[in-house]
């Protein structure tokens, strides 16, 4: 995700890396969209898998840069603006940029694990939440509902329909079901650069904002939380939490806009 751009706040999150302006893709680019798409689909099927209380978050960020690697691709996520993971792996609380390394998963925790990988010079970029072992009721109903705010976001991604309508959709679904909806950061578009226009909120007015054409390639990533929609940003400079320690989850899928609807490209089981 990006930080939200009329909500600036640290360095870590520069404009600098954002690029102006929407690009549409030709078919061809869209070909290596979809390759880059597949590629991060497949490693966050896997990272899904490997899973397991005893696992440490550096564990994962090595299988998930193997797997990048080993498919021609390379992460995009490393040294992205300083980042030193291949993925962000954020525990429990922690929404989003978490940096992998030493913490050690225990059952009962949540995984965040956001991925992008760039191929043929185009990058996809997903994020999935996972139980470690079992999780307790309301946990396990806060990773299946952020999931399904995220479907209900690109049911919304129609062509001739607007990102306020994706906004309005996702937010619909959580606020009614007593969700705090980040709005620090918001989805974005997607193609060369990691973050292109137009930003994507999980808020908005439907009708409102950017309109939606064939061609564009978006991100739409909705992080949920329990508690308060507020967050903070610990000393490591990366690593986003609730501001009130709550439990947050994230999903992330990259799609295309095509004129029979949203196509997701980060498709994985
Ligand atoms: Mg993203
Ligand atoms: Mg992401």
């Amino acid at each position: 995700m990006v930080e939200n751009q009329t909500k600036r706040r640290t360095a870590s999150n520069s404009p600098s890396s954002y690029t102006g302006g929407i690009t549409l893709k030709s078919r061809r680019e869209m070909e290596a969209m979809e390759r880059a798409g597949a590629i991060v689909g497949s490693t966050l099927a896997l990272l899904k898998r490997s899973v397991e209380p005893g696992i440490t978050t550096g564990d994962l960020n090595r299988i998930a840069e193997k797997n990048i690697r080993s498919m021609g691709a390379v992460p995009a996520f490393l040294g992205y603006q300083g980042f030193p993971g291949t993925i962000c792996a954020s525990v429990n609380e922690e929404i989003v940029h978490g940096i992998p390394g030493k913490r050690v998963l225990k059952e009962g925790d949540i995984i965040k694990m956001d991925c992008g990988a760039t191929i043929d010079g185009f990058i996809g970029d997903a994020a999935i939440s996972v139980a470690v072992g079992d999780v307790d009721e309301e946990t396990q109903r806060l990773l299946d509902d952020t999931r399904a705010s995220l479907y209900e976001g690109i049911a919304a991604a129609q062509p001739g329909n607007r990102i306020g309508d994706i906004g309005a959709a996702v937010e619909g679904y959580a606020k009614e079901r007593g969700y705090g909806v980040v709005r620090q950061f918001v989805g974005h578009g997607i193609g060369r650069f990691l973050h292109e226009d137009p930003q994507v909120p999980n808020y908005g007015e439907p009708g409102k904002g950017v309109l939606l054409r064939p061609g564009m390639c978006i991100c739409i990533e909705p992080m949920l939380n329990l508690g308060t929609e507020d967050t903070r940003i610990l000393d490591d400079d990366w690593t986003v939490v609730t501001a009130d320690g709550a439990l947050s989850a994230h999903f992330e899928h990259t799609l295309a806009i095509t004129k029979d609807g949203p196509k997701i490209l980060t498709f994985h089981d």
